[in-house]
């Protein structure tokens, strides 16, 4: 789950890492009251999950509350990677003296987080990463340890060369990796850390990525979560306990169990086609999860086929028919439907479906090539 800068910052301050005092903004008006409460030159931030809001016009100074308004104005409605701002943070602005970088992201490979800092901050960090990738220090942390000491200043050292701002942001780091942890964090960065004119070391931007897996340990989270962005189908799937991924293809996949569902991707792949999503229905037989697969199916306009994928074994073939019975009557679906069912109960799945005119595969290979075929992009 992506949280906003201004929630993320409220992780960091809880772990003692300073960020600018401010508030969020929905309206110019708003925006001018917060500048005028601060009683600084302020700077309007365009709260969305994209980055690069710096040079997409997304970030302003404005030295009074009158200039707040009209660059809260401008900010507002536009567009940022094809989001629409709807949300600003005004916040004190930063003199800034220097501008680094601090991150840390789970690595699958090292199974590890993995620290990452450069004195090189601010700007696109994947582009000093291709570029000039010794100016970035990484070092996998064992959880097991922690950040130990040494090692917060060895990463604080990369950084910088004065003592005192080795000193210094030290605890910024070993904020910065407890936060991680206790919070389940699959990201979190800080760029830019800034040192402002007087030496002080501020937070002045933050992306957080919370592990979806790890949500469950946090209930309290739920309440961070914008209804707004959230895609639709995503919101019905959580709700529903179904796992839903949205993809860009044009074939629907209804599969019980995430092996059978991925395989099942791989083989309309391997035919040509392309799958419009990822969706496990689960183990268990119930009639109501396949209505609502198929809800949430239904509101991708890309689909142009869907196709059943039924391994019954704890699940039954008939209740899974039961289920698409229902739906196509319910949602009025009108979508070509191929099925592939075999195991528990397969007899009576098939006289439900017949009766609905629905050809029954035994074999996954048949009806996938028969998905991809009423979709016309088979394989030659
Ligand atoms: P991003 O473009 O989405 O990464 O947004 P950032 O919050 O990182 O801001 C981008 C750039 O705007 C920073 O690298 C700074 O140079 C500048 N900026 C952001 N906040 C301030 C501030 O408080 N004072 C000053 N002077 N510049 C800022
Ligand atoms: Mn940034």
């Amino acid at each position: 789950m992506k949280i906003y800068e201004y929630q993320a910052k409220q992780f960091l301050a809880r772990y003692g890492i300073k960020v600018q005092p401010g508030d969020v903004a929905e309206t110019p008006d708003e925006a001018y009251r917060i500048a005028e409460q601060l009683g600084t030159e302020v700077v309007i931030k365009a709260q969305v999950h994209a980055g690069g809001r710096g040079k997409a016009g997304g970030i302003k100074l404005a030295r009074t509350p009158e200039e707040a308004r009209e660059k809260a104005e401008a900010i507002l409605g536009m567009k940022i990677k094809d989001i629409t701002v709807s949300k600003l943070l005004v916040l004190s602005a930063v003199d800034i003296e220097s501008e680094s970088y601090a991150g840390l992201v789970m690595d699958r490979r090292t199974k590890k987080p993995v620290f990452m800092v450069s004195p090189a901050g601010g700007i696109d960090i994947e582009q000093i990463a291709r570029k000039t990738p010794e100016k970035i220090l990484k070092y996998p942390v064992d959880p097991f340890f922690g950040l130990m000491p040494s090692k917060a200043r060895e990463l604080a050292s990369f950084l910088y060369s004065d003592r005192q701002q080795v000193k210094r942001v030290m605890p910024i780091l070993s904020g910065l990796y407890r936060m991680f942890i206790e919070n389940d964090c699959s990201l979190a960065e800080i760029n830019p850390l800034v040192v402002d004119k007087e030496g002080v070391f501020w937070a002045v931007d933050a992306k957080i990525n919370l592990d979806d897996n790890g949500l469950s340990r946090h209930p309290e989270f739920e309440k961070l979560r914008d209804p707004e962005i959230e895609a639709p189908q995503e919101r019905v799937a959580r709700e529903s306990n179904l796992s839903y991924v949205k993809l860009e293809g044009n074939i629907a996949c209804c599969v019980n169990g995430a092996g059978l569902a991925m395989t099942t991707m791989d083989v309309i792949k391997y035919y040509g086609g392309e799958p419009a999503n990822f969706l496990d229905i689960g183990g268990s037989s119930n009639p109501k999860k396949v209505v609502n697969a198929l809800r949430i199916i239904k509101t991708d306009p890309n689909v142009e086929v869907i196709l059943f994928n039924i391994f019954g074994g704890i699940t039954r073939c008939d209740d899974v028919a039961e289920g698409l019975k229902e739906a196509i009557l319910e949602l009025n679906i009108g979508t070509p439907v191929v099925v592939r069912l075999t195991g528990t109960n397969e007899q009576e799945a098939r006289k439900i479906l017949s009766s609905m005119g629905i050809e029954v595969h035994t074999s996954m290979d048949e009806a996938v090539k028969c998905a991809v075929a009423l979709v016309g992009k088979e394989r030659r």
